[in-house]
């Protein structure tokens, strides 16, 4: 018998523990363990902020869910991981397991500038519920005294698209209470040209977001280096400051700090490097999925800027970590499998939408090209991604990772969620497999630190 530890209960841990337990005999013990009682669909955070939706619409009580599915439960902050001898301490609760999912999502390093909130600072963020919720509550006193917005990101960001979202969504909900007038909109990005989003830019997407901007009178400074904020104003390292009343600027993302905590484990910002499993190089017992796992952005910006894993790629990463140690456990034959990284990603912006169709989302690192990517806009993206984020809740409501209907949904549409492995790839695995340990750190992946994320 072996026992799961699937660390965070989020977009990736919840669907990886419902993929493993419905790929596993009941002998094999699953556990999920996350610092939050409450799974959070965090794509419709931004619509949380302008208080378009409550925030429990978009949440789930975790411990029903898993209650009557096999699945354990423990609610806690893991603070401490010993990979030698397969525990980790969460609350007063030491565990063991055999294999491990790390799936912890991001943590937000708001010291990276300072003033950047909304803990400790003057900017507020959408990447959390409890930020959200801050948001909100900022966003409604705005509306009773409006002036200037700064929205955007701060070096580092990997995440542009609710940043987008929310100056758009700004736009759209400020001309809905007619006070579009008195609040002058500025677009902060780090990424060479709008539009780039962190993957070297995708099919038109550039265009359409400079149109929108252009259509809806939103200013866009590119190339931004946000060096400091005040409670009054952003400035840029170019020395040019940006007055706001309100501002939202994404941080950039971290790895959990007990994962940082343990040497050779992670990157240099803490997240953890993967082989094309998921699994990581030098231990073989623990996988990573989700926002915590490294992938190197396609491309050096002039501002440092990270890559994006969206909602997609963090669900295919989960399904086929749950395949692969499915495997590793003898319960299935098939070969191991990888995440191919392709996604579908809609961005409402009230009254309209881009639908971003990207395959894979980081490009080939040598011919620079994807298999396909498009991009379009309408009203009905904003429709699609309402009825998208209901279908998520009531998967995770009914216990079902990726079901076979939306598996032949996305057949049908041309897009994977796992793909077998390149002989490349195996070999590279095989490699890994033996666990020997160059010199010079405990598990021998410190590697350099990522170049530009
Ligand atoms: C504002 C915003 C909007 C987005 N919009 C979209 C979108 O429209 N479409 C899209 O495809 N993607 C979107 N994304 C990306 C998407 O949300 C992520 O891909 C997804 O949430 C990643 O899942 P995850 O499991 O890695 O992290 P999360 O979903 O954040 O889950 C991580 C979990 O781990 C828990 N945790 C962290 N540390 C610990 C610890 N020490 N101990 C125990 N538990 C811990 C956290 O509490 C959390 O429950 C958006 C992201 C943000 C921030």
């Amino acid at each position: 018998m072996a026992h799961i530890a699937i660390v965070g209960g989020g977009i990736g841990g919840l669907p990886t523990a419902y993929e493993l337990r419905h790929l596993l005999p009941r002998e094999h013990q699953v556990t999920l363990v996350s610092d939050r009682s409450k799974f959070t669909f965090i794509p419709s955070l931004p619509w949380v902020a302008f208080d378009m939706t409550p925030l429990e619409n978009v949440q789930l009580e975790i411990e029903p869910l898993l209650k009557w599915r096999g699945i354990d439960w423990v609610d806690g902050k893991v603070t401490h991981l010993d990979p030698e001898a397969k525990t980790l301490v969460a609350g007063d609760r030491t565990l063991n397991y055999d294999y491990l999912v790390i799936a912890t999502g991001a943590s937000l390093n708001t010291d990276a500038i300072p003033g950047l909130g909304p803990d400790n600072g003057y900017t507020h963020s959408v990447c959390n519920p409890h930020h959200a919720e801050m948001a909100r509550e900022a966003w409604l006193k705005f509306e009773e005294n409006p002036g200037p917005l700064v929205v955007g990101a701060v070096p580092g960001a990997s995440c542009m698209g609710p940043a987008y979202e929310f100056a758009l969504l700004a736009d759209y909900v400020l001309r809905k209470r007619g006070l579009r007038d008195r609040v002058p909109i500025t677009f902060i990005t780090p990424e060479p040209y709008a539009g780039q989003l962190g993957i070297g830019g995708m099919a038109n997407s550039g265009k359409l977001v400079t149109e929108l901007f252009k259509m809806k009178q939103i200013e866009w400074v590119e190339n931004a280096a946000v060096t400091e904020i005040s409670p009054e104003d952003v400035c840029l390292s170019d020395g040019r400051r940006f007055p706001f009343k309100y501002s939202m600027l994404l941080p950039p993302f971290v790895g959990a700090q007990f994962l940082r905590d343990v040497p050779g484990l992670t990157d240099a910002k803490g997240f953890v490097p993967v082989l094309p499993t998921y699994r990581h190089p030098e231990l073989p017992s623990i996988y990573t999925v989700g926002i915590a796992s490294q992938l190197a952005p396609p491309e050096k910006t002039a501002v440092p800027l990270g890559v994006p894993k969206t909602g997609q790629m963090t669900e295919s990463m989960g399904m086929a970590v749950a395949h692969n140690i499915a495997r590793d456990l003898g319960v299935i034959k098939s070969a191991p499998v990888k995440p191919a990284l392709e996604a579908i990603c809609m961005a409402d912006f009230g009254d309209t939408g881009i639908i971003f169709i990207a395959q894979p989302v980081v490009p080939d690192n040598k011919t620079r090209t994807r298999r396909r990517s498009i991009a379009k806009r309408g009203i009905w993206v904003s429709w699609i991604k309402i009825a998208f984020e209901r279908f998520f809740m009531a998967k995770m409501q009914n216990g079902l990772g990726v079901p076979w209907f939306e598996k032949l949904g996305l057949n049908l549409l041309g897009i994977r969620l796992v793909e077998p492995l390149s002989e490349a790839e195996r070999l590279e695995e095989m490699t890994h497999g033996s666990g020997s340990r160059p010199s010079g750190s405990r598990f021998g992946v410190a590697r350099e630190p990522l170049q530009n994320s």
